[in-house]
């Protein structure tokens, strides 16, 4: 099974991504991810990339698809993909069919997390991660149970992401709008389009996935 989640940033695709790495042994493939290890680590992607992402912008289509391709060959032919974050243009999505065709892998679904706009700058900009294990928080939804202390690990640190600020925010919404939105109608007019309430709680969230993969 291979399926694209979409929909705008902090709809919740990386969130209900993990549970499905966890729930199904599928393989999360998040070109953001993938960008953020390349500028940690300091590779020549990671360089071309940073400031793009900083504000906001779209890394470069022939950057993306080159990693999703990477990462798929390193995976067996018998696990699943989630693509999270990938396709966001018209020309990813094209990409995305050679490449999975040229590697007999076929989309199963196109999941889109539909949401409102306006909550999503409070659900982003409140949001963190422990610097240990990456275990997700929010200042008003999701809070440690004890104050500063990772509930999974127990460590200490936290860390937020560069481009989780309102303004690079709403470069991110306008770009979702302006290139990844209209890439909606090629995969409907394919039958391929299921849709979620991304506002509804996350295990509700992950319930409405679930029986769409199972169906
Ligand atoms: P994300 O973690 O998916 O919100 O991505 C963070 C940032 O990485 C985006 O704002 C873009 O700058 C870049 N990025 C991630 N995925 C893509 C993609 N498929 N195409 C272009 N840029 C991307």
């Amino acid at each position: 099974m291979n399926i694209i989640l979409l929909g705008p940033p902090g709809a919740g695709k990386g969130t209900q991504a993990s549970k499905l790495v966890a729930d199904r042994g599928m393989v999360q493939l998040s070109t953001g991810d993938m960008l953020r290890a390349a500028v940690k680590a300091g590779t020549p992607i990671g360089l071309k990339a940073k400031a793009v992402m900083e504000a906001g912008e779209l890394v470069s289509d022939e950057i993306v698809s080159g990693l999703i391709g990477e990462k798929l060959d390193s995976m067996a032919a018998s696990e699943g993909a989630i693509f999270d974050g990938y396709p966001r243009t018209e020309a990813q999505a094209h990409s995305l069919d050679e490449i999975l065709a040229s590697r007999g892998r076929v989309l199963d679904h196109v999941i889109e997390l539909e949401v409102d706009e306006d909550a999503l700058v409070e659900r982003i900009t409140g949001r963190y991660t422990c610097a240990n294990c990456g275990e997700g928080y929010h200042d008003r939804f999701k809070q440690p149970k004890a104050e500063g202390v990772c509930d999974v690990c127990g460590s200490t640190e936290f860390k937020r992401r560069p481009d989780d600020n309102e303004e690079t925010v709403r470069t991110r919404m306008a770009e979702y709008r302006a290139k990844t939105a209209p890439i909606l109608p090629v995969y409907e007019a394919r039958g391929l389009v299921r849709r979620v309430d991304g506002m509804a709680d996350m295990a509700e969230v992950s319930a409405a996935i679930a029986a769409i993969l199972d169906n």
